[in-house]
């Protein structure tokens, strides 16, 4: 109140005081009152998700800092399209890139050249979409380059070789040809420039582009079955096609590294381009955590085969499990160290998987997840922020002799390179001060994460034992190795072998444990969800083993549209589910709740 006044004093206010007494200023006052009233009450049949009871999505409470800045800056409106609408919170929104960028262990020091960048976006999705558009540009700029011919420059030999190089090779590329321009003469930079534009994909357009280079085909995208479903819209809005998304199958619900590779060498036999290998830290469903270092090897040998492509991390739900690793220098921490403070935590192969985040080339990261913020912020991160020039709307390379030698000068026109337009400045602020409050490393925000964790751990051993307590009623088993903090339970009654009856018995079960704006939110003793297990994804050895051990009959799985098993799902993010202070385990009165529904319903 006091800022907006003082900017100009001896303007007067719009709005008279005497108005206050205006039947219409009246009428209007009681209408906001009533409507605000009744958004009030209707709130009320919100999901909890503040409460160690939700352990249903993926949200839960939110961090105080960031909804405090969120809120504080929210009046001031600012918009992070450019710093001409937001002279303050465009810095902050590079910043908090920043901060991700150290978490995953990406060079975030802006005065070196191969600084990385992060900006946010509204969601996981926009971040993926940026990541698919970011890939396909390093891909088809040096074809352009080399379709262009231009003589002083070290061109790939020919237009697959263009296609198909490492992508730290074609930012190389980027910034030789930006070196080039710096040197060459006006007239002869605007020759060229118009040359290398006219024979870009992204003025061509996909169709025009492989026309006129018959020895390419549109690129590949691998991902894991378990891939979020942002991949297959990704994939349709670029244009791409459906069709270009391959699914990789799995292991224990991660990445099967002997049929990705199986895969690649098909890929290079049959001259079928890459475009990204997308390596899931997180699944949404189970929470696993793919290979992410046998997924960068496999880049840098099929890149030196002549089969470059891309690595992109959907670390969206995960992301913020890399602070377990860092020190608060940026240092990674030896696993022996990590280890020292659980029980289970982290496997080999997720420790190596999470040091490996470093040699990606970009990642996803949502901070209205694990990053315990408002909805509104995801955020896309990439290694090397050389490559963004590519994705400017006016490129620098045009409007400028030389790239803005100045990091924060040059993304303060945000606008230029994000998918979005218009963005809000408040939730940028959010997230950088609650990541200044708590820095994004072992001793500051990871003691959240490491909540997390124990209370993933407490929970498998709780289920463990329930199982256990409860195998004359109903068999209970952790489908595989919970990797971080989602766990998913599979039940079945004991003694039945039928696939479509386990189904109707979860479904029943869930029934008590979904939102239901029908019934007062106090009824529900905790919110859980469900997803599937479906052989696709699962392979015939694992299937089989998780049936086995249920006493499901195999080929009963099928029978009526019973062609998955349905499972509970739990997302232990709340930090209070084991509440120290007043000595409550929520996990054990979730798991005696769980006990006595199904004891109920068995006996109906
Ligand atoms: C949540 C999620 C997304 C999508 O993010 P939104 O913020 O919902 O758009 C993508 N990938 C993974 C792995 C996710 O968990």
């Amino acid at each position: 109140m006091y800022w907006r006044r003082n900017f100009h004093p001896e303007d007067p206010p719009a709005i008279s005081t005497a108005a206050a007494q205006r039947p219409d200023y009246q009428a209007f006052e009681a209408r906001m009152r009533r409507e605000l009233h009744q958004l009030s009450a209707a709130l009320k049949k919100s999901v909890p998700f503040h409460s160690p009871r939700y352990i249903g999505h993926m949200a839960s409470d939110l961090l105080l800092p960031g909804l405090a800045a969120h809120i504080l800056t929210l009046p001031y409106n600012p918009n992070n399209v450019s710093e001409d609408a937001a002279p303050v919170t465009v810095d902050l929104e590079v910043k908090a890139g920043l901060q991700l960028a150290g978490m995953l262990g990406y060079p975030n020091d802006p005065s070196r050249p191969d600084c990385a960048f992060g900006h946010l976006t509204s969601g996981g999705t926009l971040a993926n979409y940026q990541a698919l558009r970011l890939a396909l540009a390093m891909k088809a700029f040096p074809v352009a380059l080399w379709a262009s011919g231009i003589g002083d420059l070290p061109l790939p030999e020919d237009a697959w070789h263009a296609f198909n190089l490492h992508p730290q090779r074609a930012i190389e590329l980027v910034e030789a040809w930006q070196r080039w321009q710096a040197e060459a003469d006006g007239g002869m930079r605007r020759r060229w420039r118009e040359k290398v534009e006219r024979s870009r994909i992204e003025h061509l357009g996909l169709a025009a582009f492989f026309a006129q280079h018959p020895s390419l085909r549109p690129p590949k995208v691998l991902a894991p079955i378990t891939a979020h479903y942002s991949w297959s819209k990704g994939c349709k809005l670029l244009g791409l096609g459906r069709a270009q998304l391959e699914l990789l199958p799995q292991r224990g619900m991660r990445i099967d590294v002997a049929a990705l590779q199986e895969t690649l060498d098909r890929c290079l036999r049959e001259k079928q381009p890459v475009l990204m290998t997308v390596a899931v830290m997180g699944t949404t469903e189970y929470g696993t955590i793919d290979p992410i270092d046998a997924v960068v090897a496999a880049r840098e040998h099929f890149a030196a085969e002549g089969l470059g492509f891309c690595v992109h991390v959907d670390a969206a739900w995960g992301g913020y499990l890399a602070t377990l690793l860092r020190n608060a220098d940026g240092s990674l921490r030896p696993r022996e160290d990590v280890a020292a403070e659980f029980k289970r935590f982290p496997a080999p192969e997720v420790y190596a998987a999470i040091a490996a985040l470093s040699q990606t080339d970009s990642a996803t990261v949502d901070p209205h997840k694990l990053g315990y913020l408002p909805y509104g912020s995801g955020a896309f991160v990439c290694r090397d922020h050389r490559a963004t020039a590519l994705l400017s709307e006016e490129a620098d390379y045009v409007f400028h002799d030389k790239p803005s030698q100045d990091y924060m000068a040059r993304y303060r026109g945000l606008g230029r390179f994000i998918l979005e337009g218009s963005k809000s400045g408040a939730a940028a602020a959010g997230v950088y001060v609650a990541q200044r409050v708590l820095p994004l490393d072992h001793t500051h925000f990871g003691r959240l994460t490491a909540q997390t964790v124990h209370a993933a751990e407490s929970f498998y051993d709780r289920a463990m034992r329930f199982a256990e307590d409860m195998q004359s009623r109903v068999h209970a088993v952790i489908p595989f190795q919970p990797d971080s903090n989602l766990v998913c339970l599979a039940l079945n009654p004991a003694g039945n072998r039928d696939v479509a009856h386990a189904n109707a018995f979860l479904r029943r079960l869930y029934e008590q444990l979904r939102c239901d704006v029908n019934r007062p939110l106090q009824d529900k003793q905790f919110f859980g969800s469900i997803t599937t297990l479906r052989p696709d994804a699962l392979g015939e050895t694992e299937t089989r083993r998780i049936l086995d051990v249920l006493g499901l009959d195999l080929a009963s799985l099928g029978r009526d549209g019973n062609d998955r098993l349905l499972i509970l799902r739990h997302t232990l993010m709340n930090p209070y589910l084991i509440d120290h202070e007043n000595g409550i385990s929520y996990i054990d009165l979730y798991f005696d709740y769980l006990g006595s529904s199904i004891r109920a319903m068995l006996a109906q």
